[in-house]
This record gives C-alpha cells, structure tokens and sequence, in this order.
C-alpha cells in the first residue's frame, strides 16, 4: 500500500467537471491501420504510424533474437554494433556528418535544446511547439521569448534585442502536429542567418512523409544547409520508437558529452534499432508508401473541406476538424467510435482552451475507400463546425 495525497483526488474531479479525463484505452493493433479499442473493431485513425511500418513483417524480422535490452547508457556499454549502424545510416539518410540516437524524439528536444544554450542566451521558441521543446528550453535556463510563427515581425525585434547574449537558438516544430500546418522554414533560417542564431527543427511528423526522399519539411522547402540541428523520431514514420539528432560532426560529438537524456539513460536496445534500421531501407525502396499517404491525405483534405469543416492551409497526414469545446468534441469522437472510426478528441492542455478539435492522422495503410468512408461519418459535423468557424471570427 501507498498513502494517497488528499487533493489527488480533488485535482481528479476538476478534470472529471470539465470534461478533461483521458481515459486509459487499450487498443490493440489488428494491422496496419486498423486495431480494436476497448472490444469495438475500428479504422485506426489516431495513430503517427505515418507508413505503416509499426506492424511490417522485415521489421519483426530483423528485431527477432536480438537483445531486447541495451543494459546501460550509450557512453557506458550500450552502444550496440546495431545501435552504431543505425547513426550512420541515420546521417547518410539525412546527408548530415553525424547522427546521434537519443531514447525518444522528446528526449532528443530536451537534450538538445538544454545543451545548446544556458543561462545568460536567449531561446526563442513559436507558441504552438511540442511540449518536448518547451520542456527543453525550461531546463536551459536561458531566457525564452515566445513568438508567433505568423507575426514574424516580433521574432525579429526578439532576435534585435537580444544581440549581446552569448547564444541565439530559435527552435520550431517543422510540421506542427495539431494544427498539420507548416513552420515558415525559409523565413525562419532567413533570420537565423541575420541575427547569428542558430536553428533547430523538429521533424517528427515530416520525416518519411515529406519531401522528394522523405527527409521531411526541411528538405521539401531547401533549407536543410541552413540549419544547424535536425531532430527526427523513429516512433512515427520509422514504425518504432527512439530519437535523433541530425547535424555537423562537431556538433554531435558535443551533443554525445552534453545532451543529458542521451548519457544518463539507457540506449536504446539492439531490437529496436535494428527494426529501425529495416523500417529506413523501407522508407528509401518504396516511396510509393509516401506517394500513396499524399494522395490519399489531398482527397480526405478536399473532402473535409468541401463538408466546411475546415479552413486553414495543411499539409501532410494531419487532418484537424476544429469544433472548440471539449465536450462537443468528445461527443464527435465517440459518435464516430461507434461508427467503426477511431478518431482522437484533443483537447487542453494539449491543445489552448477554446480550440479542442478532431485530429485524423492517416497511415499509407489507409484505402481510399477508408477516406471516403470516414468523409460520409463526418458529414453530420457540418453544422457544428461552421458554428465554431463563425463564432470564433
Ligand atoms: N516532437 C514532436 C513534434 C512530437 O509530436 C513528438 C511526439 N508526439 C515528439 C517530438 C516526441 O517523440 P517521441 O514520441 O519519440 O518521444
């Protein structure tokens, strides 16, 4: 037994008042695209499994008989000969010097971010960036200057006013993963270069997805020379889980000394990074997984679109129905459950108050008879969100 703070309970309950409890689902994959959650059957639409690689055959395959676990941190003894191979593949993917591999995407932000800049630098950070950059420029304890990725104006006058500090780093999402929309990429190394910053872009939801080869939203916009650091996740698009950092040589072998997460923890097991490695080979022989996800990420885009149910410029496998309110949203969610649809509702504080919404994530596994069927059970939405679209102008 444990003994229980009494406002445990009390925070619980505010949750519980305001429609805010997450409710601890078990969901089990039935194949690429499709699993069941709580008994009911259902098309998988909640899922970052961006190719519909998590489930791959070669990617069990590979894993098989190799050590499930790395037994100590990289710098100790748990950088496996797999786990080696998987940084180099990683940097010649990524035409960068050097990769280095993290224990998660959100432990790559934090590493990086709290190693790259300290008290007395200026971080400057867009609003709407993943909790793990948030979390990160916290730890560094340099000073942070929020900004609007529309109002680049204000990053400017940021970047002005903070030219005695020792070190700029702007960090940005590439693809921001609530919202599907891009990060102003070109303007934003544009004034990196101006102001002698440097810059660190999160790929999580662009590599595999975006770009020619896949690289992510860096390379689909050129400006991958203009960044000094890359971070990617092997737990979307690469079908299994880790992070990574993308960069220069001397930058890395920094980051290997510096970046906490990465030396205090345990590497990532030999399983893992080999399953990894057979997902990038993958990723590389068949862009038809990438051709097929745009394709089918246009037709459900337009269609969502032409039901009113969505207004701004997306990109990618993102797919986000606005309807403001937790419970509306909650109710959407359930309504499509029951109609074979598993469609997450967001809401605060993942997202700000007033902007809960619908988040479709599409797989290459999807049909497109998938989209059009989901299109049908979203048509009764129409209402509810043209509301939304008004209220909020
Ligand atoms: N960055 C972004 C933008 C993400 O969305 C996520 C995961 N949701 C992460 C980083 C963290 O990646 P991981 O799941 O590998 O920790």
């Amino acid at each position: 037994m444990t003994a229980t703070p009494a406002w445990l309970a009390a925070e619980l309950q505010r949750l519980s008042d305001d429609n805010l409890v997450r409710p601890r689902r078990e969901m089990a994959s039935l194949g690429p695209g499709h699993g069941r959650v709580d008994g009911v059957d259902i098309v998988d639409f909640s899922s970052n499994d961006y190719l519909g690689l998590a489930r791959h055959p070669r990617l069990q395959a590979a894993a098989q008989a190799l050590p499930s676990g790395a037994g100590a941190s990289p710098l100790v003894s748990g950088r496996s000969p797999q786990y080696a191979r998987l940084e180099s593949e990683l940097a010649a993917f990524e035409h960068t010097e050097s990769a280095l591999l993290f224990p998660s995407g959100f432990a790559a932000n934090l590493g990086s971010v709290s190693a790259l800049v300290g008290p007395g630098d200026v971080v400057f950070s867009d609003h709407d960036n993943h909790a793990s950059l948030i979390d990160g420029c916290r730890l560094s304890r340099a000073r942070i200057r929020v900004y609007k990725r529309q109002h680049l104006d204000t990053l400017h006058r940021q970047l002005t006013d903070a030219a005695d500090a020792p070190r700029r780093l702007i960090v940005t999402d590439s693809l921001f993963s609530m919202d599907g929309v891009l990060a102003p990429l070109p303007e934003l190394a544009q004034l990196a270069d101006a102001h002698d910053a440097m810059l660190l872009v999160d790929e999580a939801h662009a590599t595999g997805v975006l770009g020619r080869v896949g690289r992510g939203a860096c390379e689909a916009l050129d400006v991958e020379d203009k960044t000094t650091i890359r971070i990617g996740t092997l737990s979307k698009s690469l079908g299994t889980a880790g992070g990574f950092a993308v960069g220069s040589r001397t930058l890395l072998d920094y980051l290997w000394h510096r970046a906490r997460p990465q030396v205090f923890s345990t590497a990532l097991p030999p399983a893992t990074c080999a399953a990894a490695l057979e997902a990038l080979k993958i990723l590389q022989e068949e862009p038809i997984r990438r051709e097929h996800l745009s394709r089918i990420s246009d037709r459900l885009r337009q269609g969502v679109r032409g039901l009113g149910l969505q207004d701004a410029s997306t990109h990618g496998p993102i797919v986000t129905v606005m309807l403001g309110d937790p419970t509306s949203t909650l109710e959407a969610s359930q309504q499509l459950l029951e109609r074979g649809h598993f469609v997450p509702a967001i809401r605060p504080p993942t997202v700000k108050p007033g902007t809960s919404r619908l988040r479709i994530s599409l797989s290459a596994a999807h049909t497109e008879s998938d989209i059009d069927n989901l299109l049908t059970a979203l048509a009764p939405l129409s209402s509810s969100a043209r509301c939304m679209t008004s209220s909020s102008q």
